[in-house]
């Protein structure tokens, strides 16, 4: 299990699988930089700040039809997507002298952009898995068949680890072992629920019943689409939630599953064989062409007990039709438009409240990103990254470093042993910025230009491959778990590293053109939270060599977690706009990185204009003070709004507060913010009970 920390979890549709106009070029969109005009001076910064910040932008740039949600974070993520479209054009005119790499990438996009031949081949292309799955007669063949589809399906994406696995009954991947950071474990992990988190098959609301409603008639007509007689695809849509939900009921709980102690579970192979007698994992690892290790990381013992009394209690033709519905909807995004339209109908519109798919050229591009992140990447680097913007980063990391190892000292609740230790800890954190020192060739993945889902089988097979590869063998901390270009940024515990992808090193996070005051408020809170993910509630429990090991006294650990149950208070709040209550104790680790990062981003700040003669109070080019404009620009990156549907399913299943409370619960926490726009106890803005960790 790795222990992947991301800034956000960008509810793109493509989250929620889509497709169906086909439409080329679009020409590039503007980035937007910061600017302070953006605030609505008619209300009060003391009352609502994300208001202040925001409302003129919300009402300038509504939600667009195709998306889940919309703020100034999306829109620099289309703008990657369509930095992407344009490599990609580029990279897909057959030339002699095309590179290797923009063969791969190129080929990839044109056979997707191919959405005749795709329309013509209907399901054919899948027919060959399917019938695998058909001709299954009994369950002891299921080992062999579960690997068979795991291979050809896409391997779940790191950045979501946490929050859901989404794959064919289980999830299988390598990461470091939680008591040996330098060694890769192969880990099996809880997954095979087609919705996004156990929740929505085990709450009983009202609305989580609409939700189960409407999934059952989806996967009826998936399996209708796929061949199936009306009849019998109505007897395996409920057969396959049946199933999905005796899954959920043996997962463990979204919570209990952040504290790493509770997934810890080392065995032996023979253990999980006893521990599984109706699933030979000789066979499976057989098939898998991966040899049997000694030991695994078995996440969540329970869920395999549930997989094991599934299969004794489920009759073959109901395993059948779970796979064969999982294997179509993991696919679906490859297969022909009504696949395409029927998939989108429930993830993107019951799901994300998304109204219409994206364009085609924008989902080709990204497909391409995450099939062949590589190939990609290396053009898009080329093309968009000034490496100039590298140098101005380091500086900054280094001064909010700086920040952090300030505040350890200057923490009157720790003890010098302790704070002996996170500095150790804090001086062992690697940075990397922007892209790999090292690219990968996919020379041996064959990209055919007629051959989409098989592109995705193939470049899929070779990812989940590489991953299996590296049971056993040494952690490599310089491998990157984004792409170039993505819009986010992350920390691994476990390597002790913190990643800043190029795609987020733009406006308005990272602005070359403008001051530090805007930088530090952008891109330095962003750093600032990765460098604390190191040292929220999850983090801390783990070394400087990214072992899971504690090293706080008993007394130190115990004033931690009385300063961060304060802030799981806070958060632990409604969400009117999606209709459900914020559970705190989820959202934690994001909330307390939140806080602290803009915290020690503040004074790295400082530091900085101290070195120009200059302090907080000084006036920027405009009306404002500079720690006017960090708040400003801190805010700025977070405008934005998701549909209620997607806002719901994001406070269900994952860890990231939404937009508003990322602005309003932080500096509420702050007297720097009161000083800053001169708000008065009382006022919302000013909380009476400020949380403080970091
Ligand atoms: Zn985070």
């Amino acid at each position: 299990m790795r222990i992947f920390l991301a800034l956000t979890v960008l509810l793109s549709t493509l989250m929620f699988a889509q497709p169906a106009n086909s439409g080329s070029g679009e020409e590039m969109p503007s980035l937007e930089s910061f600017t302070p005009d953006q605030v609505d001076k008619t209300l009060d910064p003391c009352n609502d700040f994300f208001k202040y910040a925001c409302s003129k932008w919300l009402k300038a740039n509504p939600i667009p039809a195709d998306q889940a949600g919309w703020g100034t974070f999306n829109k620099l993520a289309i703008w990657n997507v369509a930095a992407i479209h344009s490599t990609l054009e580029d990279a897909s005119k057959p030339s002699a002298n095309r590179s290797a790499a923009d063969q791969k990438a190129g080929d990839h996009y044109a056979s997707c952009m191919d959405e005749t031949a795709i329309n013509k081949a209907g399901i054919t292309p899948l027919k060959p898995a399917l019938d695998k799955i058909a001709a299954m007669k009994d369950k002891s063949q299921l080992p062999e068949i579960v690997a068979s589809l795991q291979l050809s399906v896409r391997p779940a994406n790191l950045n979501f680890i946490d929050a859901q696995y989404q794959g064919i009954l289980f999830g299988i991947y390598n990461g470091p072992d939680f008591d040996d950071a330098r060694v890769n474990i192969g880990t099996l992990d809880q997954s095979g629920m087609n919705m996004p988190s156990r929740e929505f098959y085990l709450n009983d609301d009202d609305k989580s019943k609409e939700i189960r409603e409407k999934y059952v008639k989806h996967v009826a007509r998936m399996l209708e689409l796929s061949g199936e007689s009306k009849e019998q695809a109505a007897k395996d849509a409920a057969s396959v939630l049946a199933m999905e939900t005796a899954l959920a009921k043996a997962a463990m709980d979204i919570v209990v599953r952040r504290d790493p102690k509770n997934i810890n579970h080392k065995m032996t192979a023979e253990q999980l064989q006893a521990m599984t007698p109706s699933f030979k994992w000789n066979k499976y690892f057989a098939a898998l062409d991966v040899p049997m290790a000694k030991q695994y990381l078995v996440t969540s013992p329970d869920f395999f007990k549930g997989i094991d009394k599934l299969i004794a209690s489920e009759p073959v033709d109901h395993w059948r039709g779970y796979l064969r519905y999982s294997l179509l909807h993991l696919s679906a995004s490859s297969l022909s438009q009504p696949f395409v339209e029927e998939n989108f109908d429930f993830y993107g519109r019951a799901l994300s409240g998304t109204k219409e798919i994206q364009p085609r050229w924008r989902r080709c591009s990204s497909y391409a990103d995450i099939d062949l992140g590589d190939a990609v990447g290396q053009a898009y680097v080329a093309r968009y990254f000034p490496p100039e913007s590298k140098e101005r980063m380091l500086e900054m990391v280094k001064g909010i470093k700086g920040a952090l190892s300030a505040d350890i000292d200057a923490a009157d609740w720790m003890s010098a042993e302790t704070k002996k230790k996170a500095h150790v800890k804090l001086d062992a954190q690697v940075d990397k910025i922007a892209y790999p020192d090292h690219w990968q060739s996919y020379s041996s993945v064959e990209i055919k230009r007629d051959d989409y889902l098989g592109n995705m089988q193939r470049s899929s097979r070779y990812e989940l491959e590489r991953r299996l590869g590296e049971i056993g063998k040494p952690v490599d901390r310089k491998h990157w778990g984004m792409t170039p270009p993505t819009v986010n940024a992350y920390e691994d515990a476990q390597t002790n590293t913190i990643n800043f992808p190029a795609g987020i090193l733009q406006p308005p996070f990272f602005d070359a053109k403008l001051g530090d005051a805007v930088n530090y408020g952008a891109i330095g809170a962003v750093i600032g939270h990765e460098i604390i993910h190191g040292y929220d509630d999850q983090g801390r429990k783990f070394d400087a060599d990214g072992n899971l090991k504690d090293w706080w006294t008993p007394k130190d650990s115990a004033s931690y977690d009385e300063r961060d149950s304060c802030i799981a208070d806070e958060y632990t709040q409604d969400v009117p706009e999606a209709g459900v209550k914020q559970n705190g104790k989820l959202s934690l680790g994001e909330d307390t990185a939140d806080n602290g990062g803009v915290h020690i981003a503040l004074n790295g700040l400082q530091s900085a204009l101290k070195a120009q003669g200059k302090d907080l109070d000084s006036p920027t080019d405009g009306d404002i003070t500079e720690l006017q404009t960090f708040f400003l620009a801190y805010a700025n990156v977070w405008c934005g709004e998701n549909r209620p549907e997607a806002a719901r399913t994001a406070v269900l299943t994952q860890g990231h507060s939404l937009n508003r409370y990322r602005i309003n619960n932080v500096v509420g926490n702050m007297s720097e913010f009161a000083h800053a726009f001169g708000c008065k106890a009382g006022q919302p803005m000013v909380r009476a009970n400020a949380c403080r960790v970091w």
